[in-house]
């Protein structure tokens, strides 16, 4: 069996994290179905990632096993060839000095140690920086964290708070994530929270962590931001189908790394906090968490609708008294000029480096409402409710979106998606009549 047919279906974490060491000790308990190819196929070694923290020990059901840690992977050899299609339980016992690692553009990700705890903001592949993840994007998962921490402190994680425990010097929290999730929306945040539970549209339970660390104003703006939080879940679920899973919430940092993640169930959140980034955040529990690309090249999929969300929010919210309507914020990114560097990036090719230009999020978010354009209103909503409820779970590409919108439009879209998703340069603007989309 090839690595790629890994299929992780649970991972159970059980971290201590000393904050004034820096220091995590972790065991990873991972339920994996090794198989799901022909059945000729014989297991081979199980790779997993895991960069950083140091692998000590390792078990398949119990038994221990060989391993080696080079490049960023984890290589287990199976005790015993198992049959594929064998569930296995394997065991990681790591630990690691925890520090503060950068991408290629200098930004924050991973686990993020600070002087008053620790922060996990993954994306696109920092998942390995605190735990051995099979991290890829067609592999989603369910989780349960436990986690120690100093007492007094807090530890939140994704899904539901099962509940915490005092021994000693030490508090234990445990969290559930039922929804399956990828790697990279999975995090942990370590810090001096206020927890608030609320309930919100559909009766889902949302708890949010605030830290105790930001300042007056910060924490009167984050209050302000979050008390929209159930109108703004409410407005999502209006737009775009059903919120897709059992829990929702946020988490607001002291330490401002300069932006947020929409971590599955409860994004993570910088100091400064407002509505927009909260409709941003949680427009990606949709597109990005529920309904997931296949790829980092698909990304637009996820920012599009993302930005796009935060439109739609805009106008509802302040259009008519600021001007600041879809069409006014969408002329704004349409009349930009042929030299603007959002048109320099090919949406459904991007290089790594330009996976969070402004390109994905703002050209994204136009090549959707120019779509709306083209296709009318009827169609458009029918198209991407249809995409949310058809492939929720599960992985997309832009392909499949292109084929939808032709199936649900009746239309061949063949030259506007070369135009607007598959090229490099600014569209024709003129032949699509931005101005004239109205909101239904
Ligand atoms: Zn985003």
């Amino acid at each position: 069996m090839a690595a790629t047919e890994l299929d992780v279906q649970h991972y159970d974490l059980d971290l201590d994290y000393d904050v004034a060491r820096r220091r995590l000790v972790g065991r990873a308990t991972l339920d994996i179905l090794a198989g799901g190819g022909p059945d000729d196929i014989v297991l081979d070694d199980i790779v997993l990632d895991l960069r950083g923290p140091r692998a000590k020990a390792v078990r398949i059901d119990g038994a221990d096993a060989q391993f080696r840690q080079t490049k960023g992977e984890l290589v287990i050899e199976p005790v015993a060839g198992p049959n594929p299609g064998q569930k296995l339980e394997v065991e990681v016992e790591y630990e690691g000095a925890m520090g503060t690692p950068v991408d290629a553009n200098g930004t924050p990700f991973g686990w993020i140690a600070t002087s008053t705890g620790a922060q996990v903001l993954a994306q696109p592949d920092g998942a390995p920086t605190w735990f051995p993840a099979h991290d890829v994007l067609t592999d989603k998962a369910t989780y349960d964290f436990t986690v120690t921490v100093p007492r007094g402190m807090t530890a939140v994680a994704n899904g539901i708070l099962g509940g915490h425990r005092e021994e000693g010097k030490r508090t234990t929290w445990s969290w559930h994530a039922e929804d399956p999730m990828l790697t990279y929306l999975a995090t942990v945040n370590i810090g001096d929270y206020d927890l608030q539970a609320a309930t919100g549209p559909q009766g889902i339970p949302v708890l949010n962590a605030v830290s105790r660390d930001l300042d007056r104003q910060a924490t009167r703006d984050a209050q302000e931001a979050l008390g929209l939080q159930p109108e703004i879940l409410k407005f999502l679920a209006d737009t775009w189908g059903p919120y897709p899973f059992s829990a929702a919430g946020a988490i607001v940092n002291d330490a401002d790394l300069g932006y947020a993640l929409e971590t599955q169930t409860r994004p993570v959140y910088a100091t400064t906090l407002d509505d927009s980034t909260i409709v941003h955040e949680l427009a990606h529990q949709w597109f990005g968490d529920s309904v997931s690309i296949a790829t980092w090249q698909d990304i637009w999929l996820n920012e599009g609708f993302a930005v796009y969300s935060e439109w739609l929010w805009s106008d509802r919210e302040y259009g008519a008294r600021y001007g600041a309507t879809v069409d006014a914020l969408a002329d704004d990114v349409a009349s930009r000029p042929k030299s603007d560097p959002i048109w320099k990036v090919d949406l459904a090719a991007p290089t790594r480096a330009q996976l969070f230009d402004r390109a994905v999020y703002d050209r994204g978010a136009l090549t959707l409402h120019a779509l709306r354009r083209t296709i009318g209103d009827d169609a458009f909503w029918e198209l991407t409710r249809a995409w949310a409820r058809t492939h929720a779970g599960g992985n997309v590409t832009t392909a499949d979106f292109e084929h939808l919108a032709e199936q649900v439009s009746g239309q061949d879209l063949h030259t506007f998606f070369r135009a607007w998703v598959h090229s490099t340069g600014r569209p024709d603007v003129s032949t699509i009549d931005l101005s004239r989309v109205r909101l239904s």
